[in-house]
C-alpha cells in the first residue's frame, strides 16, 4: 500500500497536527480515550443501522474493541468491528476537522497565544491526538456491508494517502488504527499501563475492551461494556459515575450533580445526567443544543433529540427508553408522543434534583448557580409552565448580600413592613448597580434590592412574573411608593413633598429642562443624592431600553 496519491490536509488540520507532533501537552494518555471513543461510536452506529438491516452484522453481532501490543515493532493497534469507513468517508473524516470540540479548540488557539497545552486539556481533540504518541498512523477500514477496504496513512506532516488494501489484510468489518509509536509513545506498549488508562478513562464505554499482549496472544478483557445506567444505583460508586461522565462527555471535571433515575410507571426509562462543575466553552453559542443522548433499549439513537429545553443545555448525559419503538426511523422517534412525555418527565426530574441539591447543600448549589444561573433564567422567558419552579431555583445578589446569594424565598421572608413588591435594579455590572443612587431610599428603609446584571434579566422581569404573590418592580422605573415603609433611622423624618422649598425647586427644574423630561417629582428613593433619572411607569425599564437600543431596535 505505498503508491497511493498523496493528499494535503485542510489547512487547519495541518496546523493542529503540527501542534500534536510537537505536543507540549503532558497528559498524552488522552489519545487513547479519543480513539476508544471513536471505536465505540462506530460500534453504536452499526448497532443502530443493523436494526433496519440485520445483514450488516451477520453472525458477528457482538461489538468489540481490541488493543494489540507489539513491543518489538513499537506498535499499538486498536481495532473495532463497528460501522467502518468507505474511501470518501476516510478522506472526509480524517482529512478535515469534523469534531466540534476540535473546531472550537482551533478558534481559541489563536486567541490563547501559545497556551495550547492547557487548551488541549479542556477540549480533547479527537482522532488527531494520535499524533501525540505516533510518528505514523495507518487506518485500515472496511465499511460494514461492503467488499472493499482502504488504508489511510500519514506521518502527520501535511499530507496523507488513501490506498486500496486486500480484504484479507483488513478487519472483516470496522476499523483498525495502527500507531507506529514515536520515542515519546514507547510506554504505550506496556500492558499494565494501557490497562490502567483504559479503566480510568474509558471504564464505562458501552462496548467491551480487550488487550492482546502480543499479536498472536489471546485477548483478555479489561472492561465488560455493561451499560452503567442499567445497573442499580446501589452497585455504582461516585467514582464510577465520574469516570462515566468523563468518558461519555469528553470532560475533565468532576460533575457538580449526578442524577440517576430508573423511572417506572407511565414512561419507563433510565436517566443518567450530570451537571458539570465547569462551564462548557460554547454555553452561550446560540447553536448549542442539549447534550442528552437518546438510547432505546441500550441502542444509541441520536444525540439530537432535544430531550431537555435549551435552558438546560449545560446538562450532560443520556436517557434510555424502554417504551420507544426501535424499528422506526430516527425522525419518527423524534416526533413520537412517547418522546414528548419523556422530555417533560426528564425536565421535571432535573429541576427537581436541582431543588433537592439547593435544599441539601447551599454551597454546592451556589456553584451550580454561579455557572449556569444565567442559562437557567432563560427558562423564565421560555417556559411559563415551569416559571414558578425556576423562580424557586433562582438566586440573586442583592445590594446588601455581598458575595452571598439570596433566594426569593429568603427575600419574601424578610419583607419590610408594608413592602408589597420585590424590588430590583437591572444593569450590566452588579458592583455599579450596588452603588446606584436609586438605592438610597431603599437602603435607608432596610429594603433589599435584587441586582440583576445578566442580560437575560431585563427580559424576564418585564413579562410580569410574581413570586408568592409579590410582583417584581424596578427601582429605576415609576414612582417608588416608599412612603408607607418606615425608615430604619426614625430620627431623620422624610421631607414633605409639599414643602415650599421642594415645590419651588421642582418648578425650577421643570422649566429648565422643558421637553427633555416627561416629569419631575419628589421621591423617597433618594437620601444623599439630589436627583436621579427614572423611567416612566408605563414604558420600558432603563436597562431594557439600553439593550434594545444597542441591538438597533
Ligand atoms: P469526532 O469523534 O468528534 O467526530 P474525531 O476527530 O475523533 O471527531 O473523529 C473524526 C471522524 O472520523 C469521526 O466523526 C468518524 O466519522 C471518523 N472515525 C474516526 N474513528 C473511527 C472509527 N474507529 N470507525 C469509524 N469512523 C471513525
Ligand atoms: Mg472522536
Amino acid at each position: 500500500a505505498s503508491h497511493g496519491e498523496s493528499r494535503a490536509f485542510a489547512a487547519d488540520v495541518a496546523k493542529l497536527l503540527h501542534l500534536m507532533v510537537h505536543s507540549v501537552y503532558s497528559d498524552r494518555d488522552v489519545f487513547l480515550r479519543e480513539l476508544i471513543s471513536n471505536a465505540a461510536d462506530a460500534c453504536e452506529r452499526l448497532r443502530y443501522e443493523a436494526i433496519a438491516n440485520p445483514g450488516l452484522v451477520g453472525d458477528d453481532a457482538k461489538p468489540a474493541i481490541t488493543l494489540t501490543v507489539d513491543a518489538e515493532a513499537n506498535r499499538l493497534t486498536l481495532e473495532d468491528n463497528g460501522i467502518g469507513m468507505s474511501k470518501p468517508e476516510l478522506i472526509e473524516a480524517l482529512g478535515t476537522i469534523a469534531h466540534s470540540g476540535t473546531k472550537a479548540f482551533m478558534e481559541r488557539l489563536d486567541a490563547a497565544q501559545g497556551d495550547s497545552a492547557n487548551l488541549i486539556g479542556q477540549f480533547g481533540v479527537g482522532f488527531y491526538s494520535a499524533f501525540m504518541v505516533a510518528e505514523k498512523v495507518d487506518v485500515i477500514s472496511r465499511s460494514a456491508g461492503t467488499a472493499e477496504a482502504w488504508q489511510w496513512s500519514s506521518d502527520g506532516k501535511g499530507t496523507f494517502t488513501v490506498t486500496p488494501v486486500e480484504l484479507a489484510e483488513a478487519p472483516a468489518r470496522g476499523t483498525r488504527v495502527v500507531l507506529h509509536l514515536s520515542e515519546d509513545g514507547k510506554a504505550y506498549t506496556e500492558r499494565f499501563k494501557l490497562q490502567r488508562i483504559i479503566k480510568d478513562q474509558s471504564g464505562h464505554v458501552p462496548v467491551p475492551i480487550s488487550i492482546k499482549d502480543k499479536p498472536d496472544a489471546e485477548p483478555t478483557e479489561v472492561t465488560d461494556g455493561a451499560a452503567l445506567w442499567t445497573k442499580p444505583k446501589s452497585e455504582i460508586t461516585a467514582e464510577d459515575y465520574t469516570d462515566f461522565y468523563r468518558s461519555a462527555a469528553g470532560q475533565f471535571d468532576t460533575p457538580a450533580l449526578t442524577i440517576h433515575v430508573h423511572a417506572e410507571g407511565r414512561q419507563e426509562y433510565s436517566l443518567l445526567a450530570f451537571v458539570p462543575s465547569a462551564k462548557p466553552f460554547d454555553l452561550s453559542d446560540p447553536e448549542r443544543k442539549g447534550r442528552i443522548k437518546l438510547y432505546v433499549k441500550r441502542v444509541f439513537i441520536t444525540d439530537d433529540a432535544e430531550i431537555v429545553p435549551r435552558y438546560l443545555r449545560f446538562v450532560r448525559g443520556l436517557v434510555d427508553s424502554a417504551d420507544l419503538p426501535l424499528n422506526v426511523s430516527r425522525e419518527m422517534i423524534q416526533e413520537s408522543p412517547i418522546l414528548a412525555a419523556i422530555r417533560k418527565s426528564v425536565t421535571g426530574r432535573i429541576l427537581g434534583e436541582l431543588e433537592k441539591l439547593a435544599a441539601r447543600d447551599d454551597n454546592a448549589y451556589a456553584e451550580v448557580w454561579a455557572n449556569f444561573g444565567a442559562v437557567l433564567k432563560e427558562g423564565l422567558c421560555e417556559d411559563f409552565e415551569r416559571r414558578e419552579a425556576l423562580l424557586g431555583l433562582a438566586r440573586f445578589k442583592t445590594a446588601a448580600s455581598g458575595e452571598g446569594w439570596r433566594s426569593l424565598k429568603d427575600y419574601v421572608g424578610a419583607l419590610r413592613e408594608n413592602q408589597t413588591a420585590i424590588y430590583y435594579i437591572a444593569g450590566e455590572d452588579a458592583a455599579r448597580l450596588a452603588a446606584s443612587p436609586h438605592l438610597e431610599g431603599f437602603r435607608a428603609r432596610g429594603i433589599e434590592v435584587l441586582l440583576l446584571s445578566d442580560s437575560v434579566d431585563s427580559f424576564w422581569v418585564t413579562l410580569g412574573p410574581d413570586f408568592e404573590g409579590k410582583p417584581f418592580k424596578s427601582v429605576t422605573q415609576g414612582a417608588a411608593d416608599l412612603a408607607a415603609i418606615p425608615l430604619l433611622d426614625a430620627a431623620t423624618p422624610p421631607v414633605s413633598d409639599t414643602a415650599p422649598a421642594v415645590t419651588d425647586f421642582i418648578a425650577f427644574v421643570k422649566t429648565t429642562l422643558g421637553e427633555e423630561v416627561a416629569d419631575v417629582r419628589a421621591s423617597d428613593r433618594l437620601t444623599d443624592s439630589a436627583v436621579c433619572l427614572v423611567a416612566s411607569e408605563a414604558g420600558l425599564d432603563r436597562q431594557l431600553e439600553k439593550i434594545l437600543a444597542s441591538a438597533g431596535r
